[in-house]
């Protein structure tokens, strides 16, 4: 019997071992410490900002940009509808609406050419969002320089949720520098992984500042635990940022071998009739996160829902795709600007392991189970 394949495993090596183990023995073992100061220097640089709060995680981090933005009841927060439900969920804990874009077909980021129609039609009637979470979906960017001047043109203050993307670049420019705030994540599924842990990033040092205060609990710097605001117990331990460190030194083998993957994938699937990729838009490098494939059941003779289950009889783990934030039950009520493409994407799409331990020969057994599922159509396109 083989392994396993899980979609996307954390990537461990003899360094991030020795890394734990050095701060394990240096006794700084939580809640703060060099490596957390370090691993925020180091996260900074990479990030190209010029400061980093390293948090307990990227939902924290989103969480914590909305209330340093001073977003609340009575604001509207738009983000895209195709995401991970953290980044709506953030925007519920701080009382803010959320409002859902619809996704381009190509890129699945935020349409931003609809976003600029909703944000003129919004300004005219005066109800402008407080602010925007663009995501960088699957590990690659937004299109920033379209969301940018529609954001700008009305005063509307982006964040960018790059928890898919470190390590990923637009225009020259690093994942998670284009916004007011940028976050990521190192949830155990990531391109780098602390266990659990993410972080914010700014250019604003002051901001960074004030998320570390808000995420140790709001203390006073006096001795009597003093409080003026309500704080959050949101900090990642000295122990998990020495993994951090060790894992950010790989990153650009780990974006690598995840890019190598997607190639493979592509050599093999994309001339089969009926089999598209997610595009990678110019100007911009994916870290590809994750490897998604659309399928044409009409062409394809299969959908993704009998490919996944074909591949869990092989012992592989594949995944659909995010389901869109305005089909969730829990924001059933929430508005949508479009909707149709999101939805297309849900119902055609599937991600395949795409972790940066997949061996060559691993992957061979991925290409192999799927091209076997039963009644599927190998035809060339
Ligand atoms: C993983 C993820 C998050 C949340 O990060 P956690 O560290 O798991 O809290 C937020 N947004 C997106 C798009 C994600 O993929």
């Amino acid at each position: 019997m083989s392994e396993r394949i899980y979609l996307s495993p954390p990537d461990m090596s003899a360094r991030e071992r020795e890394s734990l183990l050095a701060a394990f023995e240096s006794n700084w073992i939580a809640p703060l410490g060099p490596e957390v100061d370090a691993f925020e220097r180091e996260l900074a640089a990479r990030a190209g900002v010029s400061a980093a709060a390293v948090l307990s995680s990227g939902t924290a981090a989103l969480h914590l940009a909305l209330v340093l933005l001073d977003v609340g009841p009575g604001d509207e927060v738009w983000t895209a509808t195709m995401t991970f439900a953290a980044t709506a969920n953030a925007i519920r804990y701080v009382g803010a609406t959320p409002v859902f874009i619809d996704s381009d077909p190509e890129t699945w980021n935020l349409d931003p050419a609809l976003l600029r129609r909703a944000l003129r039609e919004a300004s005219q009637r005066g109800a402008l969002p407080k602010a925007l979470i663009a995501v960088d979906l699957y590990g690659q960017c937004a299109d920033y320089d379209a969301i940018l001047s529609a954001c700008d043109e009305h005063g509307v203050v982006v964040i960018e949720d790059a928890a898919e993307a470190l390590g990923a670049t637009y225009r020259e420019r690093p994942a998670g520098s284009f916004g007011a705030v940028g976050v990521f994540s190192f949830n155990g599924n990531k391109i780098i992984t602390t266990s659990g842990g993410g972080a914010l990033v700014s250019n604003d040092d002051t901001l960074v500042e004030r998320a570390r205060h808000l995420a140790s609990q709001a203390r006073q710097p006096v001795a009597h635990y003093e409080h003026e605001e309500v704080g959050y117990n949101y900090r990642l331990s000295n122990l998990l940022a020495a993994l951090g460190r060790a894992q950010l030194h790989r990153l650009d083998r780990l974006i690598e071998r995840r890019r190598e993957i997607n190639v493979r994938y592509r050599a093999t699937l994309e001339r089969i009739a009926g089999i598209d990729f997610l595009q990678e838009a110019p100007g911009g490098r994916s870290t590809c996160w994750l490897t998604c494939v659309l399928l044409d059941e009409d062409r394809l003779g299969v959908g993704p829902e009998q490919v996944r289950e074909h591949l869990e009889t092989h012992d592989i783990e594949a995944r659909p795709v995010w389901k869109p934030m305005h089909l969730q039950p829990v924001y059933g009520d929430s508005r949508v600007v479009g909707g149709a493409v999101a939805e297309d994407l849900f119902r055609r799409g599937l991600c395949l392991p795409s972790g940066s331990t997949l061996s060559d020969a691993g992957q061979r057994r991925v290409i192999d189970a799927f091209l076997g599922t039963p009644r599927l159509r190998c035809n060339e396109e």
